[in-house]
């Protein structure tokens, strides 16, 4: 008796689905928990067939396979979609086995079931968040690069497929200035524009930050894939609108298409991803196909970066100095060091060139860190023979970024014996905004080391104004591309105005970039800009060269003036203008 009603018990408490049937299947017992998960009160099926709770997922030979198992070995063990009352449908993790009689005959079946609804929706929600990106909901990169290889082996031979990096504009500086909550509701609203912009069975994809990468599969023509950019590039020029305010985005987009630029899933996306790089180039908003020359650049990068390794070893690098004159004083105030690359005599490779390799490799922090003693010790020279000038070197963010940039510094005025007020460093906009917490920390260190900040190619980047008065920075550079149209271009007057006009309310120096022409410099002076660098004084030159200048007096200043550009520039004028 105490062993039945123990059973009883169990039958009634167990979190499994029990139902019992005679061999034809008509339900002899169904516990709680199988009413439970098949909706249906003992009433109501005790008596009926099973079948009752047959679905339409499985076919015949799903049902002969049960059988045939429950006959020969007693027992089918599976998972089945079961029908619960309301119609819902359930997949159960079931085990049926026969009980036999003392003849060995099976006179029941007994079914144990467990509802596996809750596992496979979690697992469906894995699955989905490890091919999908969170926040737009889009497949991730992971998912496309499967999407792209299965594509790769379907493609018809007449026909083609298109990768597209589609990458926002400036979008780095959207987060920075206007905080990521905002960055993620634009980028969310982006994905939907994106979407909207190509077919129901193409893939758009989130690489993650503001990345987005498209598929256009089985396409006639490269001009789909270039129309499909026309559209979403149309459909950005509608601003966007978060918290009632309106904003403005542009993108920037690669084009690969196969066969014709790879048959490779990696080869495509790297090549959309260097085209994609040339419209960056090009001005940003806007878009440009994979080609061959594209291809023979990034060659060409390759091997240059190769040789750059050993450059450093083989001392191959050299500093010129472009002199900085005060106007006033018609005299070279200071100097900014300008790495050049020598690999060979006679062949000189400007740095726009491989500054941006040596950043990329690492290779910028022992570079930079050449530069600066060099500079520094140049700078003693100078000083020592009684000139006053100080020295500017130009800093990379990788630089800044390393944990010994401090000490580094400080070793190359104590190794150089140059007093720190003879020091400039010249950073850009976009490495205070990058490195914000870090970058006021060491600013203030450098500051209280008695170097001078300077703030290069200013106006270019996207500093705040609230930056200028918080950060210890003595002088700021205007970029060469505002004083080059000066004074014909009414913006650039106004610009180059208002900036030498805040400087002077925020009392720091401001020097002007890039003057090559008598007119701009007589646009300088009467706007107060007095420290003027640029070609109408002297290109870069080796350091020889400058100590020449630095003796010549006076007068020779007004002689350049008056003859507007005179000097020879050597490398200058060959080098290739980015
Ligand atoms: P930057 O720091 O803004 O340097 C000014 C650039 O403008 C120099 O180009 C200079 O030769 C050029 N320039 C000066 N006056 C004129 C002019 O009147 N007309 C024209 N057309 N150009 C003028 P450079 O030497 O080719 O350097 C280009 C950039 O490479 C520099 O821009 C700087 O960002 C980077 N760079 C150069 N040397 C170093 C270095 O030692 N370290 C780092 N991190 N970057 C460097
Ligand atoms: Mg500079
Ligand atoms: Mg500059």
């Amino acid at each position: 008796q105490a062993q039945l009603s123990l059973l009883d018990k169990i039958f009634d408490t167990t979190v499994e689905g029990i139902v019992i049937t005679d061999t034809n299947g008509k339900i002899e017992k169904i516990n709680p928990a199988a009413q439970r998960i098949l909706g249906y009160t003992p009433v109501e099926v005790i008596g009926e067939n099973s079948r009752i709770f047959k679905s339409d997922r499985h076919d015949l030979p799903f049902y002969a396979d049960l059988w045939g198992s429950l006959k020969e070995k007693g027992i089918w063990q599976g998972e089945i979609w079961d029908r619960r009352k309301n119609g819902e449908l359930r997949p159960l993790q079931m085990t049926i086995t026969s009980l036999f009689d003392s003849h060995r005959q099976a006179n029941r079946f007994i079914g144990v079931f467990h509802d596996m609804t809750e596992v496979r929706t979690q697992e469906k929600k894995i699955h989905f968040q490890t091919y999908h990106d969170a926040l737009t909901g889009l497949p991730n990169r992971h998912l496309f690069l499967d999407r792209l290889k299965i594509a790769l082996r379907h493609c018809k031979k007449d026909r083609k497929l298109a990768v597209l990096m589609v990458d926002i504009d400036d979008f780095k500086q959207v987060n920075n200035s206007l905080g990521h909550t905002i960055g993620d509701l634009l980028l969310k609203q982006a994905s939907v524009r994106i979407r909207e912009c190509v077919r129901e069975h193409d893939t758009v994809a989130r690489q993650g930050g503001d990345d987005f990468i498209l598929l256009l599969e089985d396409i006639s023509d490269i001009a789909v894939a270039t129309q499909t950019m026309e559209r979403i590039t149309e459909s950005f020029q509608t601003p966007f609108s978060v918290n009632g305010k309106q904003f403005f985005l542009t993108v920037s987009a690669g084009i690969a298409i196969a066969p014709d630029d790879g048959t490779e899933g990696d080869t495509l996306v790297s090549n959309a991803d260097l085209a994609m790089y040339r419209a960056k180039e090009k001005g940003k908003n806007t878009f440009s196909l994979f080609t061959r020359e594209l291809n023979e650049k990034l060659n060409r990068r390759l091997e240059l970066s190769n040789r750059l390794r050993h450059a450093l070893e083989n001392d191959e690098f050299v500093v010129y100095y472009q002199p900085k004159v005060d106007t006033r004083q018609e005299k070279v105030v200071g100097v900014e060091a300008l790495v050049r690359w020598e690999p060979e005599p006679g062949t000189l490779i400007p740095p726009n060139e491989f500054i941006p390799l040596a950043e990329a490799s690492g290779l910028i922090v022992p570079l930079g860190e050449q530069i600066l003693r060099t500079a520094c010790r140049q700078g003693v020279i100078w000083h020592k023979r009684g000139f006053s000038v100080s020295v500017a070197v130009n800093l990379s963010p990788r630089q800044f970024a390393e944990q010994t940039f401090l000490a580094t510094v400080h070793d190359a005025l104590l190794d150089s014996g140059l007093p720190p007020s003879l020091l400039e460093l010249e950073i850009t906009e976009t490495l205070m905004m990058e490195n914000e917490d870090l970058a006021i920390g060491l600013l203030w260190k450098l500051r209280n080391m008695g170097i001078r900040i300077s703030v290069d190619d200013f106006g270019t980047g996207y500093s705040s104004l609230a930056y200028l008065k918080q950060l210890p920075i003595d002088i700021l550079k205007i970029d060469r591309s505002f004083i080059k149209d000066l004074p014909g271009n009414p913006d650039d007057v106004i610009l180059t105005a208002t900036i030498i006009n805040m400087a002077d309310c925020l009392g720091l120096e401001v020097v002007a970039e890039g003057v090559e022409t008598s007119e701009q410099l007589q646009f300088m002076d009467e706007h107060g800009c007095l420290l003027i660098q640029g070609y109408l004084f002297s290109p870069p030159l080796p350091a020889d060269q400058i100590t020449e200048l630095l003796d010549k007096p006076g007068r020779w200043f007004r002689e350049q003036i008056a003859a507007g550009r005179s000097m020879d520039i050597p490398y200058e004028k060959d080098a290739p203008c980015e």
